[in-house]
């Protein structure tokens, strides 16, 4: 592959998991765009999964899902909330697929004679992959952030990537950017470097100096610490960022901005610094997130509640929407195995607004269903996804139309009602790995509907990442009940959108909103629910 200028920044992370790779990346590539860089970003994961579609949220928080269709780590969503911008297949690259991908080229014969090996086979792939999204764009900068932290097993081959890399490229085309944790001891009351100072180590075994350290800490680092490091792990002072705790992942960029993480990268890498980072719309966002002028409770009702990463782009949408409208979203997480018929009043209290949540299987469907009725029956502003909508068709179902037995056909094959039913071409499907309807689809909506008020449009796309749909052999029936579909493919003619005329609010998309929601472009169906909410 000949490539263009396109220079490489690299994030690795080090200590312990969980220190905001993702979101000290997308700030990163959130300021060079703001100086007018085109920039990718892509991260690099080190399970052997080929994607997490296959992985329960419990384990590795949300899939998300890009507009192409491929089911992707979580952080992609931070990228394109940061950065407005779409992602793809390739800005997601798992060790299951860069095997795949070898062992396919092996079988083909392409390595014939040679003996297939980690150096350089694996490497080569994933150098591939990484300058990959630099040709297709042409981007100015990539940052890829490599998941994991070092010193993990699985991530040798990646490390051993970016180190031929730099070798390759030189030190001003490629850069490492270091996170570690700088931990606070109360008892001694004092930050630690050791933590960093090892892990820096670590790296180094593994030929790597890092250009740039960006220390997460909870108290701010005094000069004795930021020259400490400095020494000890052999950079300059100036390439010692602190990471404080912000109230909000929003305000990362620009405290990174403030550090000069951004200047010091593009220094690094001989790039101009040009301009002012132009943030205004961004500054505005966080002033209304953090001034708001009023509150409004939302239930958000699912069964992966304990774990907040499961449901990473509902609860950024809320954030987004809310300082749209000028006001907290106080998010009630209310798990739906404890919704009953007796409890839902007392656990449903106090609501503006309730979001039933997507999923998988029968556990906790119930209480989906029986949150989605309280909805209707109290009027209260409602919005199910994919699942969620499922569960308010099956309601109405059971109690509107009196199929008291009515279900969708994956909690419950034998149903005399199958409102909700497997697509015909997933009747075959046997494989269960990137075989959902998955990515963008066209919707065109009813003139007059919620949905189309909301986005002002008679089109939109969205996307989707589900097996079963709305069973079009009942749609008559529902529509002279009460129950309207709003949103229609237009190729296909399936059932996207099901709204309740009358009723203050009540809208269920098969699709997944929570996708497309950024910083700049709230969503407008989320939007339109807080201004409900709020009474508007
Ligand atoms: N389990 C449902 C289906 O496959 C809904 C999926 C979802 O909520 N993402 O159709």
């Amino acid at each position: 592959m000949t490539l263009s200028s396109t220079k490489f920044i690299f994030v690795t992370g080090g200590v312990t998991s969980s220190l905001g790779k993702g979101i000290v990346s997308s700030s990163l590539a959130k300021l060079l765009q703001a100086r007018g860089y085109s920039i990718g970003i892509q991260k690099l994961d080190p399970y052997i999964n080929i994607d997490p579609g296959t992985l329960n949220p419990y384990e590795h928080g949300e899939c998300y899902v890009t507009e192409d269709g491929a089911e992707t780590d979580l952080d992609l969503g931070h990228y394109e909330r940061f950065l407005n911008l779409p992602t793809s297949q390739e800005n997601n690259v798992t060790t299951g697929t860069v095997y795949q991908a070898v062992i396919d080229k092996e079988r083909r014969g392409d390595y014939l004679g040679k003996t297939v090996q980690v150096i350089p086979h694996i490497t080569d792939e994933i150098k591939w992959r990484i300058k990959l999204v630099a040709e297709k764009n042409k981007y100015d900068v990539v940052i890829t952030e490599i998941g994991g932290t070092v010193g993990d097993i699985e991530s040798l081959p990646y490390i051993e990537a970016v180190r031929q890399m730099k070798w390759e490229m030189g030190s001003s085309n490629c850069l490492v950017i270091h996170l570690t944790l700088v931990p606070f001891l109360p008892a001694s009351g004092e930050l630690k470097t050791k933590p960093t100072q090892h892990s820096v180590k670590e790296l180094l075994e593994n030929g790597i100096q890092p250009d740039i350290l960006v220390l997460r800490t909870q108290k701010v680092l005094t000069d004795d610490i930021r020259q400490k490091v400095a020494l000890f792990c052999n950079v300059d002072i100036t390439s010692v960022i602190e990471s404080i705790d912000v109230q909000t992942i929003y305000e990362v960029p620009l405290y990174m901005l403030k550090e000069k993480l951004d200047v010091t990268a593009l220094r690094k890498l001989k790039l101009a610094v040009r301009r002012e980072p132009a943030l205004k719309k961004w500054r505005e966002f966080i002033f209304k997130l953090k001034n708001p002028k009023k509150e409004v409770r939302i239930g958000l009702v699912g069964k992966y509640v304990e774990l907040q990463d499961a449901y990473k782009s509902i609860t950024e949408s809320f954030v987004h929407a809310g300082a749209m409208n000028e006001c907290k979203v106080e998010l009630v997480l209310i798990h739906s195995q404890q919704i009953t018929e007796k409890k839902v009043s007392e656990k449903c209290k106090d609501l503006k607004g309730i979001l039933v949540a997507p999923g998988f299987g029968k556990r906790g469907i119930e209480g989906k269903i029986i949150a989605a009725g309280y909805a209707r029956k109290n009027n209260i502003p409602f919005l199910g996804i994919c699942l969620g909508m499922q569960c308010a068709v099956i309601e109405y179902a059971r109690n509107v139309l009196g199929w008291t037995t009515a279900n969708s056909t994956e909690m419950n094959s034998k149903t005399d009602y199958p409102i909700i039913d497997l697509m015909e071409e997933q009747k075959n499907v046997v494989n269960k790995g990137g075989t959902m309807r998955l990515g963008a689809y066209s919707c065109r909506l009813k003139k007059g509907s919620n949905a189309y008020k909301a986005y002002g449009l008679p089109e939109v796309r969205e996307r989707h990442r589900h097996r079963y749909e709305f069973n079009d052999k009942y749609l008559r029936d529902f529509e002279k009940a009460g129950m309207k579909a709003t949103g229609i493919n237009p190729d296909t003619n399936l059932v996207e959108i099901v709204e309740i005329p009358g009723h203050k609010w009540f809208v269920g998309v098969q699709f997944h909103p929570e996708y497309s929601s950024t910083v700049i472009n709230p969503h407008p169906l989320f939007v339109q629910f807080i201004r409900k909410a709020l009474d508007e």
